[in-house]
């Protein structure tokens, strides 16, 4: 059985307990690999080794087009790698290799992206400010920011530690990355490109292992200048409560409850396919998943009619098999938290239309059939909390207004979305959601180049686009006096 390493300070090697926990295949419930289990004693080792890296200037130092082609040869180390780490992903998470395929053929994508945007931030001068005193001058720097400290979930393991480490990197910073324990081997890979793409040794670290041992040692350590995190929002305030002990700065992608609205003037088949889309692809496990649908009423009963019939045609089995388009889910934890939920639900004045238990052919791994529930009571958990699975709740609604104070009504803001055949209707209920995304006729779709990140309680900054790469920096104002004369403030200016 494969057996994964940590890599601190350039090179693989086992933790210092040696202790393992297995990788489990949730299609099968059988585990495949062992993983490493860093504690607290790696965590200090490799941040004390990034932290050399960083300090040293080796990659903060350089020039930026210098970091652009070491990215970019990660970037081509994922392309060609891509079956392996697609069909790795999915053995460890569940996710149709098809999806696993868009997930690596992205992170790919990524590392160019930023690698772009480290050439073109090395080809500019820093900004020169008039403030007003011809005696100074002053100037703005951007410097990398230093250590950062990742903590990634287990939904998009691959992807999630990119949208952190390719800007990280590309701006300048060093990095200890620390991804689920339920799907690390990924980042395994990845940890192998980086070190075949010849990025000097503890620039980039990765340490497996659970997370109150690992992730809080990250958390806590006062070496780390920058923690980002993605994941719930229990644990996102651990994060944030150890970086405020140390002061420091925080990123926090944190869950999401999304409403997805939908205008009885568009064509029921597109609004079928983008809500299948935007609860069932990767399991439902998706924080901007749009879990909660709101239907105007002349449409409502036709639309849920189709919605079912499509979704009880949608192949569920392993993410292996061809054809599936709906995997297991990631855990058995996660499996039995989900099934709760649903069966939570099934006690509200709720209707169940489709679903709400397992498969009946599937008898091993973790499998749900996908699941809507109509006419949701609004103060029912399964409409207000985050469900992380493959359920809908689908609520009907007759005004804009209506609509947009149902959307509105959560805790959450990370995305939402709309759609009409009226664009001006679109444009105007787009400016009144509450939540950092807004998909128009869609939802879903996710480029590398526009900002990532939620309003409310789905969290604290901004991934991805040029907002992401800014978020690795430090700013810093260099301000010089350029006069012949003394100040004059306790000395006379004459003397
Ligand atoms: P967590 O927030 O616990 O996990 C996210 C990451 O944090 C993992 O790497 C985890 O490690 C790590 N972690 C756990 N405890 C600590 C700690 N004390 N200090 C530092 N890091 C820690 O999510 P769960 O896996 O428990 O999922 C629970 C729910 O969270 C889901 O049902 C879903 O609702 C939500 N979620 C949201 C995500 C999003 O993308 N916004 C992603 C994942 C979950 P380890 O896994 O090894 O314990």
């Amino acid at each position: 059985m494969q057996r994964t390493s940590l890599y601190i300070d350039g090179k693989f090697g086992a933790p210092e307990n040696r202790n393992y926990f297995p990788a489990v295949n949730p299609a099968t419930e059988e585990p495949f690999a062992e993983v490493a289990a860093g504690q607290a004693p790696d965590i200090d080792r490799a941040v004390r080794a990034a932290r050399r890296a960083f300090d040293s200037g080796d990659w903060s130092g350089l020039d930026g087009r210098q970091r652009a082609d070491m990215l970019r040869r990660v970037a081509q180390g994922i392309r060609t790698r891509q079956k392996e780490i697609a069909l790795l992903e999915t053995r460890d998470n569940g996710k149709p290799i098809p999806e696993a395929e868009w997930d690596v053929g992205d992170a790919a994508f990524c590392f160019d992206y930023y690698a772009d945007l480290a050439e073109e931030q090395a080809g500019r001068s820093p900004e020169e400010v008039d403030v007003g005193d011809p005696r100074f001058q002053a100037r703005i720097l951007r410097e990398p920011l230093g250590v950062v400290g990742a903590i990634t979930p287990w939904n998009f393991p691959l992807l999630m530690a990119v949208w952190k480490a390719a800007p990280a990197l590309a701006a300048g910073c060093t990095i200890v990355l620390k991804p689920s324990e339920l799907c690390s081997l990924s980042c395994h890979l990845l940890a192998e490109v980086i070190d075949a793409a010849g990025v000097p040794p503890g620039v980039f670290n990765l340490i497996t292992g659970t997370g109150p041992e690992a992730g809080q040692a990250l958390a806590d350590h006062p070496l780390v200048d920058k923690m980002a995190f993605t994941g719930s929002v229990t644990t996102g305030r651990k994060v944030m409560q150890a970086a405020s002990a140390g002061i420091r700065t925080v990123s926090l992608e944190l869950g999401g409850k999304s409403p997805f609205v939908i205008f009885e003037d568009c064509d029921i088949d597109k609004a079928v396919e983008w809500i299948l889309f935007g609860i069932f692809w990767n399991k439902g496990e998706v924080c901007s998943a749009t879990s909660r649908v709101l239907v105007q009423r002349g449409i409502f009963e036709r639309l849920l009619d189709r919605l079912r019939s499509a979704t009880e045609a949608i192949e569920i089995g392993s993410g292996e098999a061809p054809g599936v388009k709906l995997g297991p889910l990631v855990s058995k934890g996660q499996y039995d938290k989900v099934l709760g939920t649903i069966e939570t639900g099934k006690l509200t004045a709720a209707r169940l239309v489709t679903g709400g238990g397992r498969p009946a052919n599937l008898d091993r791994g973790y499998f749900l059939n996908p699941t809507i529930f109509a006419d949701v009571p609004t103060d029912s958990e399964i409409w207000r909390e985050e469900i992380f699975g493959p359920v809908l709740c689908i609520n009907a609604f007759d005004t804009e207004q209506q609509a947009l104070d149902l959307a509105n009504d959560s805790k959450y803001g990370l995305a939402a979305a709309v759609m009409s055949d009226d664009l001006e209707r679109c444009e105007r209920v787009a400016a009144k959601l509450r939540a950092g995304i807004i998909w128009v006729n869609c939802s879903q779709p996710t480029f590398t180049q526009v900002p990532w990140g939620g309003y409310k309680m789905s969290g604290i900054g901004r991934e991805l686009g040029r907002a992401g790469f800014d978020a690795y920096f430090e700013t810093k104002q260099v301000t010089r006096f350029d006069h012949n004369e003394c100040w004059g403030w306790y000395l006379d200016a004459q003397e």
